[in-house]
């Protein structure tokens, strides 16, 4: 996306749970397959509050204004220890907050499916053998999840308000982005929408159509969430790019992610509107597997790929490590989250080390 430089800076932001294990682990791969990158590591999460008594400390605001792009664990402890200082909001106070700090309004969330991987997927070997890869778009600074918040009583009830909102500038952006990707793809983008009910849908809808009259060559059909998410078990090869709005695609993606096999396999990427983005595994830092060497590192290891092919023009780079990762699945290698009788498991080191045989 943005471009590239003879030596390119990048901000990596570990956090917590397997987040400092699957990390280093990426690290390893990077010095083989791109050297000449260089990092710097910055505190975020519980391990900032520790440092800082802060989740986004001002520390790590500057090193990610000065980078070409940041590579970014997880965040977050245990549930039993959410009230905690070093835990309560911690989320909201330090992903959030990055994600707000950044302007990332795009998320983008590809759930490939590995062959070798049918048998542990949740869906019928039929079904599993017809994908081969989904790629969700969800805005990500709009929507519920942003709007105004408020509880009050009326007649000595409580009463809870949410407000969703919209405007057509935020649907354009990220409808820009889906029908770019739909076009250098298959041509194929669904946008997935509750338009029978809410407004918000309404003028998602107008936007997606204004903007798809720029893109002939792609095809767009329109969905209803409830509809999406039965398709999405049923029939999941009809998907090539899916759009959706901030809450449905918070729900869907995470559907979506555990079709192929594995939270643990799932990476994402982030993106403003000047093309500046933020890669990190979908799922979280995993408290209840942390310091194990059992992570699966897949999550980081492809978030590491995708940085390298979009922040920083290295496809070469980028495939050899998604064609790495593919070849030891294949060669009966698995992690613990999707270990089978017939394969090896291997823990996250020892699993990154066959990785970078194959590189
Ligand atoms: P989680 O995603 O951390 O874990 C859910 C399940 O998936 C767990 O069983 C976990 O062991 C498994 N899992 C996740 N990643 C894996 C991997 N790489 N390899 C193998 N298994 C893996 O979600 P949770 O348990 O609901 O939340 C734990 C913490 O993570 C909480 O503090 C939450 O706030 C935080 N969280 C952070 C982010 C983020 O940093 N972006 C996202 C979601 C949750």
């Amino acid at each position: 996306m943005s471009e590239a430089k003879n030596k390119p800076h990048i901000a990596v932001l570990a956090g917590d749970g397997i987040g400092p294990e699957v990390m280093q682990q990426a690290l390893r791969v990077l010095h083989k397959v791109a050297p000449e990158v260089t990092y710097s590591h910055g505190l975020i999460g519980g391990a900032a509050y520790v440092k800082y008594q802060q989740h986004f400390p001002t520390a790590t605001k500057k090193l990610i204004n000065q980078v070409d792009a940041v590579l970014f664990g997880s965040v977050g402890g245990p549930i039993e220890a959410t009230d905690s200082p070093q835990w309560l909001n911690c989320e909201v106070n330090s992903i959030l907050a990055l994600r707000n700090h950044l302007n990332l309004s795009v998320n983008v969330r590809p759930a490939k499916f590995y062959s070798s991987l049918a048998n542990i997927s949740p869906l019928k070997n039929h079904l599993f053998n017809a994908c081969d890869e989904i790629l969700i778009y969800r805005e990500l600074l709009g929507d519920i999840y942003f709007g105004d918040k408020r509880s009050f009583k009326v007649d000595g009830q409580v009463v809870a308000e949410d407000v969703a909102s919209y405007n057509e500038a935020q649907i354009k952006t990220i409808a820009l982005q889906a029908f770019e990707s739909a076009a250098q793809r298959s041509g194929k983008l669904t946008s997935v929408d509750k338009a029978n009910v809410l407004e918000t849908s309404r003028l998602w809808r107008q936007v997606f159509n204004q903007v798809a009259k720029d893109y002939p060559q792609v095809e767009l059909s329109h969905m209803l969430v409830d509809n999406c998410a039965m398709q999405l078990i049923l029939n999941p090869a009809q998907f090539d790019v899916i759009a959706t709005a901030n809450l449905f695609g918070d729900i869907l993606s995470d559907a979506a992610s555990a079709l192929p096999g594995s939270l643990g396999m799932m990476p994402s990427a982030s993106f403003n509107d000047k093309g500046f983005g933020l890669y990190e595994p979908s799922g979280g830092s995993a408290p209840d597997i942390a310091n194990q060497d059992v992570a699966n590192p897949m999550a980081q290891l492809l978030s590491l790929a995708m940085l390298l092919r979009h922040s920083l023009n290295k496809d070469a780079a980028a495939s050899a490590i998604e064609q790495a990762i593919e070849q030891v699945l294949a060669s009966g290698f698995r992690t613990l989250d999707i270990s089978e009788s017939t394969c090896q498991t291997l823990g996250t080191t020892a699993f990154t080390d066959q990785v970078l045989k194959q590189l």
